[in-house]
């Protein structure tokens, strides 16, 4: 299959500047299944919301980085549990429920909220394939966070935090203004392991206020 083995001179770039990413360098050597542990880490080292025996539903978890990350630093004890979701297969993790799932599948959120009523976070890094055009990339991306802000509002308990991504575009404000109607406090943050070329940004929102 040509396609396969024929790179374009982007996609050329790409494998040329991901081998050289310091990010994927040092999950691999710390064992870190993608680069994007890192952002979690910054995240919480940043709004400190993660602890032990927390409920924590992770969304577009493959493939596991962010799993990884929350069996270090939300370890489920005896009442907690890690649930991770994402729409392609993973490689099982001790201590986190893999469900293999497409979030936008109008059966996820029926079959799924009522199984994870009273989570304490709500987290997202799900993100579509981009397609290089900034609006649609920004749309897509944001009908995945706020699908995943109206299940967050399902399953939450009051007091309960929301993270996700988003890519930045003019949609972003009007996100932010729903979220503060939920949340007292909405933050952002572009983590440093977040490539700065790209749009990614994360909101935490923090303390729900319940449905
Ligand atoms: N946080 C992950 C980690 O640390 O390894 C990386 C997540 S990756 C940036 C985005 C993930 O979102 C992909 O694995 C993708 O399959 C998932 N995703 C995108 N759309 C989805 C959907 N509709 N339902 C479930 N997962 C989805």
């Amino acid at each position: 299959m040509k396609w396969l083995t024929k790179k374009t001179p982007s996609s050329k770039e790409w494998v040329r500047w991901h081998t050289l990413d310091p990010c994927v360098k040092n999950a691999k050597a710390l064992g870190y299944r993608s680069r994007s542990a890192f952002k979690l880490l910054e995240l919480d080292d940043r709004w400190r919301f993660l602890k032990p025996s927390l409920r924590v539903v992770d969304l577009g978890c493959a493939p596991g980085g962010w799993c990884q990350v929350l069996q270090e630093r939300a370890p489920s004890g005896k009442k907690g549990k890690i649930v991770g979701v994402d729409c392609l297969p993973m490689t099982l993790l001790p201590g986190v429920c893999f469900t293999q799932a497409d979030f936008l599948d109008t059966s996820f959120v029926t079959v799924f909220s009522q199984d994870l009523l009273g989570q304490d976070v709500v987290l997202s890094d799900m993100a579509s394939d981009t397609t290089g055009l900034k609006a649609i990339d920004h749309i897509r991306t944001l009908e995945l966070a706020q699908g995943a802000f109206s299940f967050a509002t399902h399953v939450l308990k009051k007091g309960g935090c929301f993270v996700a991504k988003t890519f930045q575009g003019k949609e972003s404000g009007a996100f932010v203004h729903a979220l503060k109607k939920s949340f007292h406090k909405v933050h952002q943050a572009k983590p440093s392991s977040s490539r700065p070329c790209s749009p990614e940004m994360y909101i935490g929102a923090f303390g729900f206020k319940g449905k």
